[in-house]
């Protein structure tokens, strides 16, 4: 893993890659059991389970990931994501990774164009578009603001927004779609742990001077 050379300053990626994985596992063990009352209003309850099983494996590699690429790590973290999480999100979370480690790799450098075509590639997989009341009603703005270059502090403040702009919305794809009209007034659970991560990352990343 290369050191990142910001003014003034060097920035261990390898530390850093390791405390942002560490970081998302503890946030999403604090709140598995909201994921999964929310998972429970308008789906089966699981979901707060699975992403914890899916954090908790990651973070069991992430040394392994911390001593890789950047790219190759970010391939090896959606592999194990789309292993551990299963249900919906599994395979959506993991293409998110994988893409954005296939973006790396062909010496793309800017991160917020690898974001988006990444998560283009989840919207085809999920064959879901944002409105729809699905995690990619952050992922999308979430990767709107990084096109921005919106202040990654400012950014961390927006990110439940994004998340809360789906308790109106009408389920469309998934498990809640089966509820019809009655899953509007409910938070997305899949909305609402894209937005755990993507806060905790975003606020490691500043910790870091990154941002
Ligand atoms: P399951 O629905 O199989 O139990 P989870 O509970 O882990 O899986 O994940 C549910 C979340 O997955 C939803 O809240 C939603 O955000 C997301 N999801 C489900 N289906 C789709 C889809 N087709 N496109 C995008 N996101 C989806
Ligand atoms: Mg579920």
């Amino acid at each position: 893993m290369i050191a990142v050379r910001q003014p003034g300053r060097v920035i261990d990626t390898a530390a850093l890659m390791s405390r942002v994985i560490g970081a998302c596992r503890d946030a999403v063990g604090s709140e598995e059991a909201r994921l999964c009352d929310l998972d429970r209003a308008i789906g089966d309850g699981d979901h707060g389970t699975n992403m914890r099983r899916g954090l908790e494996a990651l973070a069991a590699e992430r040394e392994q990931l911390a001593a890789m690429p950047l790219a190759e790590a970010m391939i090896a973290a959606g592999t194990i994501l789309v292993m551990t999480i299963g249900g919906a999100a599994g395979p959506l979370y993991g293409t998110l990774l994988l893409e954005i480690g296939k973006g790396l790799s062909t010496g793309r450098v800017e991160f917020p164009q690898v974001f988006q075509q990444a998560v283009a590639a989840v919207a085809q997989r999920g064959r879901s578009s944002p409105g729809e009341k699905t995690l990619l009603d952050v992922l999308v703005p979430l990767s709107d603001e990084l096109i921005k270059h919106t202040d990654m502090r400012r950014l961390a403040e927006k990110i439940q927004g994004f998340a809360e702009m789906t308790i109106d919305m009408k389920a469309l794809r998934g498990r809640a779609s089966f509820l019809g009209e009655r899953s509007v007034g409910h938070m997305d659970p899949g909305a609402a742990s894209c937005a755990l991560l993507a806060t905790t990352a975003c606020r490691e990343l500043t910790e870091a001077g990154l941002a």
